[in-house]
């Protein structure tokens, strides 16, 4: 099937990074549909620290800006028109996006692990193009419908919880059971939700800027630390009367709370890493490790969580869209870009409308 028979658009709108802090505007095409495919009107784009990575260095760890790049990963949007073989969506359903597609025949896909595939094409990582751009075309099977009442803002947090849901998963948070969660950008609030969800005891949450972790305390965590001036391990203690905790989250990707957020577990507790780390390696206590049987886990993106975090973060919706604080459309995206790269203090997560902006403020 060709777009052009379809009276589908055949060029898109883009934000394309060009090179280090140069996006521009540009017309770019879109790809021909094949029958398994969808053709996805994009919504709404959150920005991602990744996408600020690409912007203001060119590269993340081993991924390198080779060439212009369209940014973008978080997203939602209403399907325009499917493929001959897709049965499960039909023209205007609202769905959010899951940005990998892996091969489907590797060791880790058949293993049901398919972000561990090797020849996963996932959005806005070098030289795979993201979806900061007014439609694509999509394979249906990576399409999830979002319920009615949820917004598409809200739609496109289902990525990045994507990733505290896999960690919660990973950590098999048990009723509870008390919960560390070290730094509180987007996706340590996020974690929140899931903590909840898995019915997890006391949540604490450290972070260094005092209105993240107000909005923390608005989400549900029970106590707060702000590392500026209390130490993390000395608070975790006193908040778990000197048993630290059963499972820790480290997102903040701070090199001293990476080592730090171990320390707060009890014996045999578990750790996830999920921040993006700043540095490559991180000091580790050894002593502690062989006194206490600590379990760590790394996490990278997810797999199979689509439909759960959707589910949560729809239980959760009025707290969710506090999260979202900046909305630009897609003209002003290095004013977006800027603002995510340099407000901390009263921003979170900032929303790019590719097609018609929805909200203001
Ligand atoms: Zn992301
Ligand atoms: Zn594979």
């Amino acid at each position: 099937m060709v777009n052009e028979e379809k009276n589908l658009p055949t060029t898109s709108k883009s934000a394309v990074l060009q090179e280090v802090f140069d996006l521009e505007i540009k017309d770019t095409p879109i790809k021909k549909m094949k029958p398994t495919d969808v053709m996805i009107k994009i919504m709404a784009v959150g920005i991602c620290g990744s996408d600020v990575h690409y912007y203001d260095t060119g590269r993340i760890g081993n991924f390198v800006l080779d060439g212009p790049l369209i940014l973008g990963h978080e997203s939602s949007g209403q399907i325009v028109a499917v493929g001959d073989e897709v049965n499960d969506f039909k023209v205007g359903d609202r769905v959010a996006i899951e940005p990998g597609v892996p091969c489907g025949r590797c060791e880790y896909c058949r293993t049901g692990r398919y972000h561990l595939c090797p020849d996963m094409q996932f959005m806005a990582t070098p030289p795979i193009d993201g979806d900061l751009t007014q439609y694509i075309t999509y394979p249906a099977d990576f399409v999830y419908p979002i319920p009615d009442d949820m917004s598409y803002e809200v739609g496109t947090l289902s990525e990045p919880f994507s990733v505290s849901v896999h960690a919660a998963q990973k950590l098999d948070i048990q009723p509870g059971k008390t919960v560390f969660i070290s730094g509180a950008g987007p996706v340590g609030l996020l974690t929140i939700f899931a903590a909840k969800a898995f019915n997890a005891g006391d949540i604490i949450i450290s972070d260094v800027e005092e209105s993240r972790l107000e909005m923390a305390k608005k989400l549900g965590a029970s106590h707060t630390i702000n590392v500026k001036e209390k130490d993390v391990k000395e608070e975790v203690s006193s908040f778990t009367d000197g048993h630290g905790v059963d499972y820790a989250l480290e997102a903040s990707g701070n090199n001293s709370a990476e080592s730090d957020a171990l320390l707060t577990l009890k014996p045999g507790g578990k750790i996830a890493y999920i921040g993006m780390p700043t540095h490559d390696t991180a000091p580790l206590d050894i002593s502690f490790m062989t006194s206490n049987e600590p379990q760590i886990f790394g996490i990278f993106r997810y797999a199979n969580t689509y439909p759960l975090a959707i589910k949560i973060l729809h239980d959760n919706m009025e707290q969710a869209n506090r999260l979202l604080t900046d909305f630009y459309s897609l003209d002003e995206v290095t004013d977006a870009f800027e603002r995510t790269r340099t407000a901390k203090s009263d921003s979170l997560k900032v929303i790019i409308y590719p097609n018609e902006k929805l909200r203001d403020e």
